[in-house]
């Protein structure tokens, strides 16, 4: 099964990826830690993608499709894949299709987040992650146990580079606005859409957005 999330920065997408994988055993494909893993280790993927991620710009679609195609092909066997940050442009989507219709497979779902953007803002300023186990917390709303540390692997929790831009914050939203949002409509026509609200206004988090979902797909 392949399932896509859908979303602006800082909805949650990865809370939600890491809650579904975690039940049901499915792999989840972060296309941002992919690459900030390349940039932490110095490849020449990294070096390259590094240039566009610090302005909150999209790596461009040739380098970020081959990335998840060598990887999907690694993970050919897995019973699931959610694939969390990609594709965010429709070109992405349209290749997307390709590859796996080469392979006999297809998108089956994409969970949309959908979270005001006030709120957004709010998360992505305090968002803290696990550079190690990859783990998200928020010093608001999902705090770790001890102050600065993860939860999942004891880690020292840091702030992302491009969380800490208010620039970049502002580019990325407009980059999703423009480049990104398009693709609902993309995945609407093809009846495979599920919408999740999160938003601490009426009290609707991740866990509740991937229970409503697994019933969702059971139906
Ligand atoms: P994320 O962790 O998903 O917010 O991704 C962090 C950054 O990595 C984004 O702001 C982009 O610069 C880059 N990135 C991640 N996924 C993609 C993608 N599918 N296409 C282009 N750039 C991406």
């Amino acid at each position: 099964m392949i399932i896509i999330m859908l979303g602006a920065q800082g909805t949650g997408k990865g809370t939600v990826a890491g809650i579904l994988s975690k039940k049901n055993g499915w792999i989840q494909l972060s296309t941002g830690d992919l690459f900030r893993e390349n940039i932490s280790k110095g490849t020449e993927l990294g070096i390259e993608a590094d240039k566009y991620i610090s302005k909150g710009c999209l790596v461009p679609d040739d380098i970020t499709i081959s990335m998840v195609k060598t990887k999907l092909e690694e993970l050919k066997d897995e019973k699931g894949i959610i694939l969390d940050g990609f594709p965010r442009t429709l070109e992405q989507a349209k290749r997307l299709d390709e590859i796996l219709a080469g392979k006999g497979e297809k998108v089956d779902w994409v969970i949309n987040l959908e979270t005001p953007r006030d709120e957004i803002i709010d998360r992505m300023l305090n968002r803290r992650v696990c550079p190690q186990c990859k783990a998200t917390f928020n010093l608001k709303l999902h705090p770790p146990k001890i102050e600065g540390i993860c939860d999942n692997c004891g880690s020292k929790l840091v702030i992302r580079d491009d969380d800490s831009d208010s620039e970049a914050i502002r580019k990325r939203l407009e980059i999703y606005d423009t480049q990104t949002k398009p693709l609902i409509d993309f995945y609407n026509k093809k009846g495979i859409v599920i919408v999740e609200e999160i938003s601490e206004r009426i009290n609707r988090f991740a866990d509740e957005a991937c229970e409503d979902f697994m019933k969702h797909i059971k139906e």
